[in-house]
C-alpha cells in the first residue's frame, strides 16, 4: 500500500521566510510505525515541504495525483480543515477509489464537517494521539473495530483500544529520520513530553488519552537532539511541551540539560507558568538554554479564570516575570479575549497588567477560540456565548461583551498595548519591461509572482494562456492594462486563478496611468467574492489595512506620474484599493528618496531588486529610514532581509 502524507501550512497574508510546517505529525506516525516493525509491505512519503507549505491548491493536487497514492493521510488542524476538505473532495471525484485518511487535533464528534456523512470526503477520521491506531491499520485490522476512528456511514464493533505512547523514544527524531526539515530560519520543533496535569476548559489536550499521564523522550535522545541541532546550525529548538515547568524530573532534567547543552550552548524556547519560577529556577532555565518563554496569562480576571479551570496568583505571576527578567529569558505572555464572565474591564486590567510589566510590545492577543472537543465548546450555550461556525471558532459575543465590543477588540488591544495584532503583510510585486514575467521561489517550480502586460497583444495572450498549475498559495498578479475593453481578459484570467486555487491568499494589482476609471476594481471584488472557500485570514487579523486581507487589490502608479494625479482621484483610489509607488533606483540618494507630493504614510514604495544589486548596508539604511515602513521590492529574498532589519535581526 502506497501511503502519502499531506499537512497544509498556517494559512498566511503573505508569503512568510519560515512556515513552519515541519510534518512532525507524519513523521511521528511514520517513525513508530517503522520501529514497531509495521511497514513492511507499505510505502509510505510525503509531499514535499516546499510544495505542501508554498504551493497553492492546484500544485499539490497536481503533486498528489503524480504520487498516485493508494492512500492519503492528512493532518487536520484548525488552520487547515477548510483547505483540506476541499482537496480531498477534489481527490475522490478524480479518483473515486483513492482513501483519504483524516486525524489530527479537528477531529472531534463536534467538528462541522462530522454532522453530514454525504459531505464526509474521508474513509475514517481518527480522534486523539495517532500513531497506535495508524500501527493498527497499517496491519489491516478493519477500521470499524478500532476505538477513537470513525468510519462514514459505518456500524462500529469496537474490539480494538489504541493505548497512547507510553513514552516518546520510537518517534525520534523527525529532523534526522522522518520527512521533517529545518526550515531557513534555523529553528527545529521538538516534542520532549506528552501529556499535561492541567485542565484549562478551553483546551483539547487534556480531554484525550495522556489526561494527566506523561510520555517522555528518553535522556539519550535528548541529547542527540542536541548534538544533532549543534551540527546543522540550529539557531532555536522550539519545545511543544506544555507547560515545561510541570515536568515531574524538572530538576534533574534542567541539570542533565544544561550538561549536555553547551559549546555552543542551543537557544530553547518553552511554555511554562510564569508562577512556577523562583530565583533559582529561573537560573536553572537560562544556564540549560531556554532563554525564551511564553507563558499563558489570558487574563486577571478571576471569575473567568474559575470558569475555564485556570488558577492564577498575580503576586507570583509578577515574582516569576521578574526572576525570569533578571536572567535575561525573553517573555511571550498571551491574552484571550472573551472568556465566559470575562469582561471588557477585565480585559482592560489584563492589558495594564502586562504594560506595567513591561512586556506590552511582547504579548499576544487572540479573541477566545471554542475549539471542536473542548468542554468550553459544550458549555458554550450555558455561558450564552456565541462563536463563529466555522474555523477559526472565535467567540462573536458573550453576556458581557457584545458582538461590537468584540469586533473592535483588538483594534482597542494594539491601542493599549501599542503592538500590533495583525502580522507581516507587505507585497512582493514584479513590474517589467516584457510582456510576462514570473518569479519562483529557489528551486522550485512554485510561482509567487506573475507580471502581464495586458496592452500588448503579446502579453494578453499569455494571460490567456496562463492555467496557473504552479501559483503559489501566497501570490501576486500584476496586470499591467491601459484601455479599459482589456479588463475581460484579465476578468477571466482571474475567474480561473480562483476556480484552481481558491484557498490562496491574493494581491492583485493593476499598473495604470493616471486617472484611470475605477471601476476597474469591481471585477475583482465580484470575483474574488464568488470564489471564497474561507474567511479564516479575514476573520482572525481583522485589523490589517485590507478588509479582505487574502485578497488583496492594489494600484500600481508610476512615481514620474505623480502630478498628474487629482487628489481627489486618489483618494477615490485609496477608497478601493492600496496605492504602490514604481520607483526607479535613480531617484535613491544616500539612502533616502527625493521628496514627493500626494505621496501618503498608507501608500507602499516599490523597488525591483531582482534587477539591481542592493548593498547590505543600502539596506539597512533603507530600513532605518522615515519612510522605511512603505518600502517593498520585487522579490521574496531581499523583501524577507529586509523585513528582518526592519524588526532589528
Ligand atoms: S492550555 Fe496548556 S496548560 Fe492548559 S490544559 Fe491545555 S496544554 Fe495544559
Amino acid at each position: 500500500m502506497k501511503i502519502l502524507f499531506l499537512q497544509l501550512p498556517v494559512p498566511t497574508l503573505v508569503s512568510q521566510k519560515s512556515i513552519g510546517n515541519h510534518l512532525l505529525a507524519s513523521s511521528s506516525l511514520f517513525l513508530h510505525a517503522m520501529r514497531m516493525n509495521s511497514l513492511s509491505a507499505h510505502q509510505l512519503s510525503a509531499l514535499p515541504q516546499e510544495v505542501c507549505s508554498r504551493g497553492g491548491d492546484l500544485s499539490i493536487i497536481n503533486a498528489i495525483c503524480e504520487e498516485k497514492p493508494d492512500v492519503l493521510a492528512c493532518t487536520c488542524t484548525v488552520w487547515n480543515i477548510e483547505r483540506t476538505l476541499y482537496i480531498a473532495k477534489k481527490l475522490k471525484s478524480k479518483f473515486p477509489d483513492i482513501k483519504i485518511w483524516f486525524g489530527g487535533p479537528e477531529i472531534a464528534s463536534d467538528a462541522f464537517f462530522m454532522n453530514d456523512s454525504q459531505e464526509q470526503p474521508f474513509d475514517l477520521a481518527v480522534e486523539g494521539e495517532g500513531e497506535e491506531v495508524f500501527r493498527s491499520l497499517l496491519q489491516g485490522v478493519d477500521p470499524a473495530k478500532i476505538n477513537r476512528v470513525y468510519v462514514p456511514n459505518n456500524k462500529k464493533e469496537i474490539s480494538v483500544f489504541p493505548q497512547a505512547l507510553k513514552d516518546l523514544h520510537t518517534i525520534h527524531e523527525p529532523f534526522i529520520h522522518g520527512f521533517a526539515q529545518m526550515e531557513q530560519d534555523g529553528v527545529v520543533l521538538s516534542e520532549l513530553f506528552r501529556g499535561c496535569k492541567y485542565g484549562c476548559l478551553f483546551c483539547r489536550y487534556h480531554t484525550g488519552d495522556m489526561k494527566k499521564t506523561f510520555a517522555f523522550r528518553p535522556y539519550d535522545q535528548v541529547k542527540e537532539l542536541i548534538d544533532w541541532a549543534r551540527s546543522n546550525g540550529t539557531k532555536e529548538i522550539f519545545l511543544l511541551d506544555p507547560s515545561f515547568e510541570q515536568r515531574p524530573d524538572l530538576d534533574e532534567f534542567l541539570d542533565f540539560l544544561s550538561g549536555i547543552n553547551r559549546d555552543p550552548q542551543i537557544s530553547i524556547f518553552a511554555e511554562l507558568r510564569a508562577e512556577a519560577v523562583d530565583k533559582k529556577l529561573a537560573e536553572k532555565l537560562k544556564s540549560s538554554g531556554i532563554h525564551h518563554v511564553e507563558t499563558g496569562l489570558q487574563t486577571v480576571n478571576k471569575i473567568a479564570l474559575k470558569n475555564v479551570g485556570r488558577s492564577f496568583d498575580k503576586v507570583k505571576f509578577v515574582d516569576g516575570i521578574n526572576n525570569l527578567q533578571s536572567v535575561g529569558i525573553k517573555i511571550r505572555p498571551d491574552i484571550m479575549i472573551g472568556l465566559p464572565g470575562d469582561t471588557p474591564e477585565g480585559f482592560y486590567e489584563t492589558a495594564e497588567f502586562v504594560k506595567e510589566l513591561g512586556l506590552a510590545s511582547y504579548t499576544q492577543v487572540f479573541k477566545t477560540q471554542i475549539l471542536p472537543g473542548t468542554i468550553l465548546r459544550k458549555q458554550a450555550e450555558r455561558y450564552k456565548i456565541t462563536y463563529e461556525k466555522l474555523p477559526p471558532y472565535q467567540v462573536l459575543s458573550t453576556p458581557q461583551w457584545s458582538k461590537e465590543l468584540l469586533d473592535e477588540s483588538l483594534y482597542t488591544a494594539e491601542e493599549l498595548l501599542g503592538t500590533r495584532c495583525a502580522p507581516e503583510d507587505s507585497p512582493v510585486l514584479v513590474f517589467s519591461n516584457q510582456t510576462q514575467q514570473v518569479r519562483k521561489f529557489n528551486n522550485t517550480e512554485i510561482i509567487y509572482a506573475y507580471y502581464f502586460d495586458c496592452s500588448s497583444d503579446k502579453g494578453r495572450e499569455f494571460i490567456v494562456n496562463e492555467e496557473f498549475k504552479h501559483a503559489s498559495c501566497t501570490l501576486s498578479l500584476t496586470c499591467k492594462v491601459d484601455r479599459y475593453d482589456q479588463i475581460d481578459v484579465v476578468r477571466k484570467c482571474l475567474t480561473r486563478f480562483y476556480e484552481a486555487n481558491p484557498f490562496s491568499s491574493s494581491i492583485v494589482a493593476f499598473q495604470i496611468q493616471p486617472l484611470f476609471p475605477l471601476d476597474i476594481f469591481d471585477i475583482v471584488n465580484e470575483i474574488k467574492q464568488q470564489n471564497c472557500h474561507s474567511t479564516y485570514l479575514q476573520s482572525l487579523f481583522p485589523t490589517t489595512y485590507s478588509r479582505t486581507p487574502h485578497r488583496r487589490m492594489l494600484a500600481a502608479l508610476n512615481i514620474n506620474d505623480c502630478q498628474s494625479c487629482t487628489k481627489s482621484w486618489l483618494s477615490d483610489l485609496r477608497d478601493i484599493a492600496e496605492v504602490v509607488w514604481i520607483m526607479p533606483f535613480s531617484l535613491l540618494r544616500n539612502g533616502t528618496f527625493e521628496t514627493f507630493g500626494r505621496i501618503e504614510e498608507v501608500d507602499y514604495l516599490y523597488l525591483d531588486s531582482a534587477n539591481v544589486s542592493i548593498q547590505e548596508k543600502t539596506l539597512q539604511s533603507l530600513s532605518r529610514s522615515p519612510f522605511g515602513h512603505q518600502l517593498i521590492f520585487s522579490d521574496m529574498y531581499t523583501q524577507w532581509r529586509y523585513i528582518e532589519l526592519r524588526a532589528g535581526e
